[in-house]
């Protein structure tokens, strides 16, 4: 019961091999940053070139890490979107050549389904259920009335949490990308900015995101023109504070609307320790019925790993793709498969 699966949606060229759906055989994770880095930010053309450079090693490694052959698969799977265009086609198209080579059927993954789906390595799921994808890309509250049925219920209205991460701590000089520098800033510092908490009280499940990331720009800036210098740690820890309260007090609403036997919380930003600990303190309180399952810090970015992981569960829903699959950049949950 092996799936061979592929992960080239952005910046990290990976492959892994998972077995019934939730154990890691191998999870080969090759990542581009320090190509990036230079620009501040993932550039298209560099990183499909990236793809194309180590996707074969990353099959082979893959491979020989977790001990099997090609004769030992039951299929193989990739995420087909979102992400950047250039980039998921190279997974696209390695996955289908090993597919036909090897008469394989292939399963098409959404790359946010597949976040999720790193959750599923800390325990079974159960539902209904709710997730709170944060991510470089994405920042949703997904509702599961069952397995393989998803609906986004709240969704930002302007920047992804990764992004408002990485454009702040350009701002700072941090690295692209600057969400783990942040977050260990925001540890030795304050809230002492204060800064906005756009949409916190309004009566939906929607974030924005952008409101916050001018402020903080702003404050930078004005303190620049005086000449005067302020406390990284405690500018980290007041953006790091807005970003959190708005979601838990999010995901708490979401709770509240829709009762779930379990929280979910994936994606790049669920690295977070200060929304990690929030959530724990907050469901705990506010929630004690719903269980938590917090993606594994390793597998919170991306990897194929998780690919694998969520491809099990559509391959037992006939998920499969034509060999005329082609990648979906914008690639929603609750749109037909293409
Ligand atoms: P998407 O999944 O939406 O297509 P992506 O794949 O580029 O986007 P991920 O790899 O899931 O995004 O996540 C990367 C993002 O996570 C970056 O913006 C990064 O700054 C952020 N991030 C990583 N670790 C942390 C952390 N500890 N705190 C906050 N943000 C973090
Ligand atoms: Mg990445
Ligand atoms: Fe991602």
């Amino acid at each position: 019961n092996l799936i061979l699966a592929f992960e080239t949606s952005c910046d990290e060229t990976s492959v892994a091999v998972i077995e019934d759906g939730t154990k890691i055989l191998s999870n080969i994770v090759a990542t581009q940053i320090d190509s990036h880095q230079r620009f501040g930010g993932v550039v298209p053309e560099v990183a499909s070139r990236h793809h194309i450079e180590w996707i074969t090693r990353c099959i082979d490694q893959a491979l020989a890490e977790a001990g099997v052959d090609y004769p030992d698969l039951m299929a193989v799977a990739v995420t087909y979107g979102p992400g950047l265009v250039g980039s998921l086609l190279v997974g696209v198209t390695a996955a289908k050549v090993v597919a036909w080579a090897h008469h394989l059927p292939l399963i098409p993954v959404n790359h946010m389904a597949g976040h999720l789906y790193a959750a599923r390595f800390v325990g079974e799921f159960k539902y209904p259920q709710m997730a709170l994808l944060v991510s470089g890309g994405h920042t949703e509250l997904v509702y599961m009335p069952k397995e393989h049925e998803y609906e986004i219920v709240g969704e930002t209205r302007d920047d992804a949490a990764g992004e408002a991460y990485d454009k702040i701590g350009r701002v700072l000089g941090v690295n692209y990308p600057a969400g783990k520098t942040i977050d260990e800033w925001a540890a030795q510092g304050q809230d002492t900015f204060h800064f906005p908490r756009a949409m916190e009280k309004e009566d939906n499940l929607d974030f924005s995101f952008s409101g916050l990331k001018s402020a903080f720009i702003n404050t930078v800036h004005n303190a620049d023109q005086r000449g005067e210098e302020l406390n990284k740690y405690d500018l980290a820890a007041s953006f790091q504070q807005s970003v959190v309260d708005v979601l838990a007090e999010k995901t708490m609403r979401a709770l509240d609307q829709y009762p779930v036997k379990q929280l979910i919380l994936a994606g790049g930003v669920a690295a977070n320790h200060g929304l990690r600990d929030r959530l724990d303190h907050d469901m705990a309180k506010y929630h004690s019925n719903v269980t938590m399952l917090q993606a594994p810090l390793k597998l919170c970015g991306d990897n194929a790993a998780m690919i694998g992981a969520a491809a099990a569960v559509d391959y037992r829903h006939g998920d499969r793709a034509a060999w005329d699959l082609n990648a979906v950049p914008g690639l929603m949950f609750d749109r037909a498969k293409e």
